[in-house]
């Protein structure tokens, strides 16, 4: 079995740019937000689904799902929320899985940024490595490449777990406070401990 590690971490703490260094390094990345945006894209595989729960008018006249629409649904019922990942979710993981069998990397990388959230990867990964950074910088580098404002990160922030929460979960941690020369080399140690992980998984079976 390919070993998995399961990657997340707080809005804007890094988890893009830890992955891509990965990637560099021969790591296979499956990003799980990229594949929930390509499920809901015109002809995407949730679409039928969504429409037949949600209905039509959830749905833009290409044929995508409209995600200002099910962005204030999901504000006023909580309720949809969980109908739409009963919806993603198992179609996501179904690809998570086909990815992986389909790569000859010598592991996988699963981004997920709600995973502590969802519990959805409890139990499939064999690693959960967190991507984690003071509060404030995650705001300032979200702001910087964002249009929200401060009050809308730190909003976005209260809707996740907060860091002591998730860092209890992880397996691994990257602290993501330095530069990104302090990132590649936290990524490289990382990936280096996940090769002989691998290895040691491909030589039990
Ligand atoms: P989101 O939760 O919004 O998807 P993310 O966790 O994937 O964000 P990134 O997109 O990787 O985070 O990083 C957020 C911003 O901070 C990006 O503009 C990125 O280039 C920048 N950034 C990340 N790490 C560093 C670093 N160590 N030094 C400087 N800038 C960084």
């Amino acid at each position: 079995m390919t070993l998995l590690i399961g990657l997340t971490g707080g809005i804007g703490s890094g988890k893009t740019s830890a992955a891509n260094l990965f990637a560099e390094l021969g790591a296979e990345i499956i990003d799980t937000d990229e594949l929930a945006h390509r499920f809901t894209r015109p002809g995407g595989l949730g679409m039928a689904a969504i429409r037949q729960a949600f209905g039509p008018e959830f749905v833009t006249p290409d044929g995508a799902l409209d995600r200002a629409k099910m962005r204030a649904l999901v504000f006023s019922d909580p309720g949809a929320k969980g109908r739409l990942e009963a919806i993603l979710h198992p179609l996501i993981r179904e690809e998570v899985e086909r990815r992986i069998a389909a790569s000859r990397a010598p592991y996988a990388l699963a981004v997920v940024p709600l995973l502590v959230e969802t519990d959805a990867y409890r139990g499939r990964i064999d690693r959960l490595l967190v991507v984690d950074c003071a509060e404030e910088t995650q705001i300032t580098r979200t702001m910087s490449r964002s249009r929200l404002t401060r009050d809308e990160v730190r909003g976005i922030m209260g809707t996740q777990v907060p860091r002591s929460v998730r860092l209890a979960a992880a397996d691994d941690v990257i602290l993501n406070d330095g530069d990104l020369g302090d990132l590649q080399r936290q990524v490289q140690a990382l990936h280096e401990k996940y090769l002989g992980l691998a290895r040691r998984t491909s030589a039990a079976g």
